[in-house]
């Protein structure tokens, strides 16, 4: 009998064995939720939001044509 243990994030009950490669997690979707607990809130605290005006100029990156 396989050993099993349940997935942190849903609770599934997961085969501890090369048929489950994101063990302890059921699946990769729970792996990542698991992970982005942690990383959301870092996130949040961090307010990333700045970073992407600043890294958003529309105009493309285009020598200026004489002048
Ligand atoms: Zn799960």
């Amino acid at each position: 009998m396989p050993t099993t243990v349940n997935c942190p994030t849903c609770e599934r009950l997961v085969e501890w064995s090369n048929a489950s490669p994101h063990r302890p997690f059921c699946s990769r979707r729970c792996k990542l939720i698991d992970l982005g607990e942690w990383f959301e809130e870092s996130h949040r605290i961090a307010g990333d939001p700045a970073l992407d005006e600043d890294g958003m100029p529309l105009a493309p990156a285009r020598a200026p044509h004489g002048d």
